[in-house]
């Protein structure tokens, strides 16, 4: 399908009420618009979703959405129909439907209303949904949170495995589409592979946010008191604080509100409702801080999130880029301030001993990483980029200056013994 630049304007309009395409949305949507198989990098907040979802409602068929959470899958499904004069216009198709409703779903695929259908990959397993969506007219299928395919990503979700081979029966000529927020060569390669899509045109966005500012702190005994300190600075603003466990989790929300912090915990061990209330809570700002574990943030997009602390260093780079990107999303002031101690690294490497072997060489690989950015001297934001194969000039390049390393050099003996730490890490993990 070709259209011109009006038209899409038009319908960007018409559909989203947006004046302009953010980033590189116009040429990606125009490669999907014209067949083609297409691979989309961007940082979380980059507008993927939109990606998609104009082509879907601008052509004939039904666009397959695959993703990995329900949730996130029902907000999209919600924000779409209220564009539409038609609720039929995107579905949900998973375990949870009746006959009754996975019967209109189909009525409504087969008669040409729904543009969007989003499924868990569990669901396109299922022999009677292959066997339906084989037989009515597919724009295009598209695989958000793609990563989740990789097991050198930091979500892997074996579900995702079969979905080539899935994709291949429902129709061999139909374009894909994957998404996602990493960029690690390395998960970019399994992605590829995995969905089948070698020639794929990829559009890769920069991940570099140059409104964050990174700092790395010694974790010692008084970390409580360090995280009350920095969080009362932001009094009345939005941040998050990660902890490793849930128990961590519950007695730190409670030590921040024993010193008048307006604090809510937040983790998978807490039953469904209050998870929702403490989530609404924080975006409602009932609540200025969230104490979490890793299960908070897929998916929320809170944009004035002013600081995101980890009390426990995260077990990989990547998942330090995510989970700090959750701050600052509208363009203002963003603090990440990790708390590190070799000792947690240790905590971690033993958490990943009852793995099997290779899932434990690719963790202590990463954990590696970890160990290198928070005991490098040199930029924080040049480390990070590097990490996700992205050149970065520390001097020149925009935000250069946001992260202690930059602002506070590091005496002299001081870097030299980071460098030979450096250079100690990067040969065991060529070893
Ligand atoms: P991602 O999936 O890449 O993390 P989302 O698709 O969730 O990002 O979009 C992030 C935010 O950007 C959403 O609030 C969305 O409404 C907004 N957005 C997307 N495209 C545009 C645009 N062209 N103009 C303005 N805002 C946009
Ligand atoms: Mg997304």
């Amino acid at each position: 399908m070709s259209v011109n630049e009006k038209d899409l304007h038009a319908a960007l309009k018409t559909y989203f009420g947006f004046n302009a395409f953010k980033g590189l949305q116009e040429p990606v949507v125009k490669s999907i618009l014209s067949g083609k198989d297409t691979f989309v990098i961007m940082p979380t907040g980059g507008g993927k979703s939109l990606c998609y979802q104009l082509p879907a409602l601008m052509q004939e068929g039904t666009a397959i959405v695959v993703s990995p959470l329900i949730a996130l899958m029902k907000n999209q499904v919600d924000a779409i129909r209220g564009v539409s004069d038609h609720h039929g216009v995107a579905h949900v198709l998973n375990s949870s439907l009746n006959k009754t409703e996975i019967k209109q779903v189909k009525h409504d695929i087969t008669s040409g209303i729904t543009k969007l259908l989003y499924v868990a990959p569990e669901s396109l397993t299922k022999e009677e949904n292959v066997e339906f969506l084989r037989s009515v007219k597919i724009s295009f299928m598209a695989v958000d949170e793609a990563h989740c395919i990789s097991e050198w990503g930091h979500d892997f979700r074996p579900e995702y495995r079969n979905l080539k081979s899935i994709i291949e029966r429902i129709g061999d000529d139909i374009p894909i589409i994957g998404l996602t927020a990493t960029a690690t060569p390395k998960v970019q390669e399994d992605i590829l592979k995995n969905l089948g899509i070698h020639d794929a045109v990829t559009f890769q966005a920069s991940f570099n946010r140059p409104n964050l500012y990174y700092e790395v702190r010694p974790k010692t005994k008084n970390v409580d008191a360090d995280i009350i300190r920095f969080v009362k600075k932001y009094e009345g603003k939005s941040g998050i604080v990660y902890c490793l466990s849930r128990k961590r989790v519950e007695e730190l929300a409670q030590t921040l509100q024993v010193n008048g912090i307006k604090a809510v915990p937040y983790h998978a061990g807490l039953d469904a409702k209050t998870r929702a209330s403490h989530q609404d809570m924080f975006l409602m700002e009932d609540a200025d801080v969230v104490v979490a574990t890793i299960a908070f943030g897929m998916g929320i997009d809170k944009p004035d999130v002013r600081f995101v602390i980890h009390h426990d260093i995260p077990k990989s780079i990547e998942s330090y880029y995510q989970e700090t990107g959750r701050a600052g999303r509208d363009g203002g002031e963003g603090h990440c301030l990790a708390f590190y101690a070799y000792k947690d690294i240790e905590k971690l490497e033993k958490f990943m001993s009852g793995k099997p072997v290779a899932e434990q060489e690719i963790g202590h690989a990463l954990l590696q990483e970890v160990v290198a950015y928070a005991e490098t001297s040199i930029s924080r934001r040049k480390f990070i980029l590097h990490y996700f194969g992205e050149e970065f000039d520390s001097e020149t390049g925009e935000g250069a200056d946001m992260d202690d390393n930059m602002r506070h050099p590091k005496k002299q003996h001081e870097a030299q013994k980071n460098v030979l730490l450096l250079l100690e890490t990067v040969s065991k993990t060529n070893e």
